[in-house]
């Protein structure tokens, strides 16, 4: 479903991915682990279409389709998901409108007809109470005043009502508290489908801990140097990234 190839990223002069080849199969959930400042988030944007990323070799393959010409609309109307693009507040903006906003655009895009209120009413609500996001929420403006945990529980709730085919989470660097962890993760499980895949990037492996994952990919040095299974996060919770950083580029 998701192939990446050989893919070379710069930014500037500065080498970032250098020849990163992974594959996700449909419905699996797949972990990249690595050392801070190898890549993760940059693959990310990559996938998502962020500007200032210079590709000079390789491809993104939505199923058999190469992505990386297209927008990021044009991506999410692929059905790719990248959470916690917008952890900002937007004051102005209430909830709904926004959630609504983002709905009818990738309908658009996919040239399907707009959601009625009533319809995108019912959807929300549904999915809100599945995912333990309160009517009060729903009325304040887009983040404002959220909880970490609160900002988590939006963002899986857009995912939810989006229905990506390839959801990717990058926990921040920040990391999350245990209830914004419990939220995401609860949301990811439920969200597990045999026709959508997730790329859970991350430093630690508590996050792993709440979403099991199908496979685990260690990255460094810009690359996935190792592949295998849930075992091997744990591998690397004892032994940390030792094993791979350092290794010749
Ligand atoms: P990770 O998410 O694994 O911590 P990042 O993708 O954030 O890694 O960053 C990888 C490397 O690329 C880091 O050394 C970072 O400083 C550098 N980098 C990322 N984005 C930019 C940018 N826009 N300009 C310059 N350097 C960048
Ligand atoms: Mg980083
Ligand atoms: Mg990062």
């Amino acid at each position: 479903m998701l192939v990446i190839k050989n893919l070379h990223v710069s930014v500037g002069d500065r080498k970032i991915l250098k020849g990163l080849s992974l594959t996700v199969r449909d419905g699996e959930v797949a972990a990249i682990m690595g050392p801070n400042g190898t890549g993760k988030s940059t693959l990310s944007y990559v996938i998502a279409g962020r500007e200032g990323y210079d590709i000079t070799e390789g491809e993104v393959l939505l199923n058999g389709e190469n992505i990386l010409e297209l927008d990021p609309h044009e991506r999410a109307a692929k059905g790719l998901f990248l959470a916690f693009q917008y952890p900002v507040e937007i004051p102005g903006v209430a909830t709904m409108t926004f959630l609504k906003a983002a709905m009818n655009a990738q309908r658009r895009s996919r040239g399907e007809e707009e959601l009625q209120t009533p319809d995108f009413m019912k959807r929300v609500r549904e999915a809100a109470a599945k995912l333990g996001v309160s009517q009060e929420m729903l009325r304040r403006p887009l983040n404002s005043g959220f909880s970490g945990g609160e900002k988590k529980r939006m963002e899986v709730l857009q995912m939810a009502l989006l229905a990506p085919t390839v959801g990717i989470l990058d926990e921040t660097d920040s990391g999350l508290d245990i209830d914004a962890l419990r939220v995401v993760s609860e949301g990811v499980n439920a969200l597990r489908a045999p026709e959508r895949s997730f790329l859970v990037i991350t430093h630690y492996q508590r996050l792993l801990d709440y979403i099991k994952p199908d496979t685990v990919h260690v990255m460094a040095n810009g690359r996935i140097m190792r592949s295998g299974g849930p075992e091997l996060a744990l591998e690397l919770e004892e032994r940390g990234y030792q094993d791979y950083v350092g290794e010749a580029a």
